[in-house]
């Protein structure tokens, strides 16, 4: 017999599988708010100018293509480390921060998932509830058993801070807490600075190892402002891991550009520790690829092409707000009496609709609008052309 004979099918992955139904279905009007990309007004992935310049570039200079060191290019991880903890970082200058270049946001909290098994073999990883679904099954397939802890408060739409507090505070030393640094994925709901605040005094007193997740960085309010959960763990004194992304602030998904950062109490422990990730990466990719690292790197380098950056970016920050705004007024104009202004608070690209299954199931039969059956959406997936149809078909399901 086969040695594959007894192999069974793994479940399908859900936002996957709702791409591949979409794909399928022949109507024309169909939308599709079930992914994770930003589209623009016209429903094209961006390919974003000052990426195309650096692209060019460097097309130009064909450069050899050689290995890369283990841990990446030096000038994308301290331009990483910049935008994460901030140019005239203390931190960063006393040589307290490692960051390797990563496989996108997921290669990254796998490299940190697989580090972390190494050093705390012994733990517990908390992830919000709910939490972007990868995150639980990366953990658990480093060798984790991963619980969660209280996050969304379906009744406020907001963050249920007491619960996620009285939680934190209540686990054993050496936990491991994944925690969205910005722009939560699905439920679009944020903490204040405040609660940061309260968030890092719970990893402090209790010595719980805070793992911020930041693959949004810039889809809030700015590239500086979003980076207020990471600041805030950055003064505290605390060890702490970041898992950074550019797919989704550079529109760089398939290049596969991220980052890890662990921050230690030295330099000579940073020294130590980035001897141990190196043998992480070393049995699993040996090194990361170059391109996208390299264009990433140029554009955060060269003055000209980061200012084209932030300006690309914060068209797409606007873009999103702009599509809230309008799908909130849409609602109300399609007759829609329950009050959708939730949408506008919800930061970055999604939002928890607080439709049900049901509701979602019914926008796919009778309207060819997917969405995943949590009633989250993509707001960056509607624009101009679709946004009327999909408000009509809301107001048509929740009535
Ligand atoms: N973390 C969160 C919360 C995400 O939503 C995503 C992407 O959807 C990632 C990490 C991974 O991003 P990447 O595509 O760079 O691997």
């Amino acid at each position: 017999a086969s040695i594959f004979a007894a192999v069974e099918m793994a479940p399908r992955d859900p936002i996957l599988g709702l791409n591949e139904a979409f794909n399928a279905d022949t109507r024309a009007e169909k939308v599709n708010l079930g992914v994770g990309v930003y589209y623009d007004d016209n429903g094209k992935i961006p390919l974003l100018g000052a990426v195309r310049a650096a692209e060019k570039t460097r097309l130009e200079a064909m450069p050899p293509r050689g290995y890369q060191p283990i841990e990446g290019a030096a000038t994308y991880n301290t331009a990483v480390q910049n935008l994460l903890l901030g140019k005239d970082s203390q931190l960063i200058a006393n040589g307290q921060v490692v960051t390797i270049e990563a496989l996108g946001g997921t290669g990254a909290l796998k490299v940190g998932a697989d580090y972390l098994k190494r050093l705390q073999p012994g733990a517990t990883v908390y992830i919000s509830d709910p939490s972007w679904e990868n995150h639980r099954a990366l953990f658990e397939s480093a060798g984790f058993p991963v619980e969660t802890y209280p996050y969304y408060d379906a009744a406020t739409r907001g963050v249920n801070f007491e619960g996620m507090k009285a939680k934190l505070n209540s686990l054993p030393a050496g936990s491991i807490i994944i925690l969205h640094a910005c722009c939560h994925n699905p439920t679009g709901a944020d903490l204040s600075d405040a609660q940061w605040n309260d968030v890092v005094d719970a990893c402090r007193s209790r010595g719980l190892i805070p793992f911020l997740d930041m693959a949004y960085q810039g889809f809030a309010d700015g590239i500086e402002a979003d980076a207020v959960a990471v600041r805030a763990f950055s003064a505290s004194g605390l060890q702490f891991f970041v898992s950074s992304s550019f797919s989704k602030s550079f529109s760089l998904y398939g290049e596969r550009v991220g980052a890890l950062s662990i921050i230690t109490a030295a330099k000579e422990e940073s020294a130590r520790v980035l001897s141990q990730v190196k043998r992480v990466i070393r049995t699993n990719y040996s090194n990361p690829p170059i391109h996208g690292g390299a264009v990433v790197a140029a554009v955060l380098n060269s003055p000209e092409l980061r200012q084209q950056w932030e300006d690309e970016l914060a068209g797409m920050r606007d873009r999103i707000r702009d599509m809230r705004t309008s799908l909130v007024e849409q609602l109300k104009a399609a007759g829609v009496a329950q009050d959708f202004s939730f949408v506008i608070k919800q930061r970055g690209m999604f939002s928890y609709t607080g439709l049900t299954a049901a509701q979602v199931e019914q926008l796919k039969t009778d309207f060819g609008i997917y969405a995943v059956s949590t009633g989250r959406i993509c707001l960056a997936a509607l624009n101009t052309k679709n946004i009327g149809y999909v408000a009509k078909a809301i107001a048509a399901v929740v009535k």
